[in-house]
């Protein structure tokens, strides 16, 4: 499929569907949700209600050969609000954590839990972050140890959105820690298993409708058919990365991490979330300086006023471009050579922070205070140089890939990804139809029972 940015009709109509419930249901109650810090369960509902809350619709979504069709929901969706619009997608990338790892049956088994349905809303939530390690996820220091038929999981997890109140956890879990990230694995926590313990919900600056915990692991016992994609899959991947580890000792050159790889991929989803808040906080602060009247004239009249309105719209549009581009090379199967995914989400997550910052000082006094969405928007802003790696880390990975050796390149391993990731086929090419979850419609990665979604 080639590159293109003229929208199918069934885009638009994407785009005006999402439009409309971010525009009627969304905004109308971020400002109460933000301030209460408080689950939009009922947005959570009418989202199911419109079709916006289940696996199938992700389905579609993955399947638009184009790749476009994902970001542009993001985008409408985080353009009516950020915290509501991650407590709707939250499941989403516990799905996308299952989707890379498991077995067709784990697969059927565990994507209608992450969600539920209208009048049953359940949620889902996925667990790599810890106190110690966040962006260093070949340190994460909690365990699975196999205990009969059963896995037990003991650790910490941080920063989880949905932690604790989740029907379904994803979590990442060391079962061999000599193997770094090689050696960890993913496993479905039901909410409701003895020894999680919600420790406490955080306290956060910004996208505070969404629920995010820190969380305990003591001893939780799952059955083995809990491990994603299974253990004779676990022990080949292991037995390959001792092999791996020999070849290093032995002078090899190490090979990158495939989950940082994978974490590629999912970047221009979490720009086209800050893109989304970019947008409204540039649309809100045009049409407030338009309104505007100081010294005898609207402030848009102004240059101070308007041309870093134009400089910051050019510089949304450019972001956009950059998801767009590494959307579609998802999901046409390019590889990614030169960090596409992170220049995506350094553009749009640097470009979000200065659009609110700069739409909060264009509407002065009335900027700083909470009659107005954009001293929310600045706050929701920030997270997007945080998570799923830092912004630095972005920048790290765009240098690294870049062209001419840089300093940043030269800092860095000179490692290169192994392997083009095959991910974001669509379902039509894979030859699946609505509900087929076999083996042919599970996206192949280089290393498939690494998490992708959050980072
Ligand atoms: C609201 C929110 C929701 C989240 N939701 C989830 C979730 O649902 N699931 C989940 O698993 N995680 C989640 N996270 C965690 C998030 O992915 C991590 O916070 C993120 O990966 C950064 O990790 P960290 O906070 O440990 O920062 P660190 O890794 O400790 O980094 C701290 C700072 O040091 C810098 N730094 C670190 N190492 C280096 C280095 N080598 N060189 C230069 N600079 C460096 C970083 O750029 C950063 O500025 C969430 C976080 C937040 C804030």
């Amino acid at each position: 499929m080639s590159f293109s940015l003229a929208l199918t009709p069934a885009q638009r109509a994407l785009v005006e569907r999402t439009h409309a419930f971010a525009e009627d249901v969304v905004r109308p109650v971020a400002g109460r949700y933000d301030r209460d810090q408080e689950f939009p369960w009922a947005v959570l509902e009418t989202a199911a209600q419109q079709g916006f809350y289940s696996p199938l619709f992700y389905r579609d979504l993955i399947g638009d050969p184009t790749g476009l069709s994902l970001p542009l929901f993001m985008e409408e969706l985080f353009w009516g609000c950020a915290g509501i619009g991650l407590a709707i997608v939250m499941p989403a990338l516990a799905l996308s954590s299952i989707g890379q790892a498991a077995t067709p049956e784990q697969m059927l088994r565990w994507a209608p839990e992450c969600f539920g349905e209208p009048g049953n809303i359940k949620l889902a939530a996925l667990c790599i972050s810890e106190p110690e390690g966040g962006s260093d996820v070949r340190n994460l220091r909690t365990t699975a140890t196999r205990d009969g038929d059963d896995w037990v999981i003991d650790g910490h997890k941080m920063w989880i959105g949905n932690g604790g109140i989740a029907n379904v956890h994803v979590v990442n879990a060391t079962v061999d820690p000599d193997l770094g990230h090689r050696g960890q694995a993913l496993f479905v926590v039901p909410g409701d298993a003895d020894g999680i313990e919600l420790v406490r919900k955080l306290d956060k600056l910004g996208c505070r409708a969404s629920h995010t915990a820190e969380l305990k692991f003591h001893r939780v016992r799952v059955p083995s058919d809990h491990l994603l994609g299974g253990d004779d899959k676990l022990q080949r991947r292991m037995r390959k990365a001792r092999e791996v580890q020999e070849q290093v000792a032995e002078g090899a050159p190490r090979r990158r991490s495939a989950t940082l790889g994978t974490f590629e991929q999912t970047r221009p989803m979490v720009a086209a979330q800050a893109l989304g808040i970019a947008r409204a906080a540039i649309e809100y602060a045009t049409e407030y300086a338009n309104r505007r009247e100081a010294f005898g004239g609207p402030i848009i009249d102004n240059q101070g006023i308007s041309f870093p309105l134009a400089h910051l719209a050019t510089e949304i549009d450019a972001a956009r471009l950059l998801t767009w581009r590494a959307s579609w090379m998802a999901a046409a199967g390019v590889e990614f050579r030169h960090g596409e995914g992170s220049m995506a989400k350094l553009a749009a997550s640097e470009v979000a922070v200065k659009a609110t910052e700069r739409a909060l000082q264009t509407m002065g006094g009335w900027g700083y205070i909470s009659d107005h969405p954009v001293e929310k928007w600045y706050r929701d802003a920030k997270l997007y140089t945080i998570s799923r790696a830092p912004a630095r880390f972005s920048r790290w990975s765009s240098a690294e890939r870049s062209g001419p050796p840089t300093v940043a390149h030269r800092c860095i391993s000179s490692s290169r990804p192994r392997a083009a990731y095959s991910i974001g086929r669509s379902a039509a090419e894979r030859g699946c139809g609505p509900g087929q979850a076999n083996s042919r419609c599970r996206r192949k990665t280089a290393s498939p029972n690494q998490p992708n979604a959050w980072r």
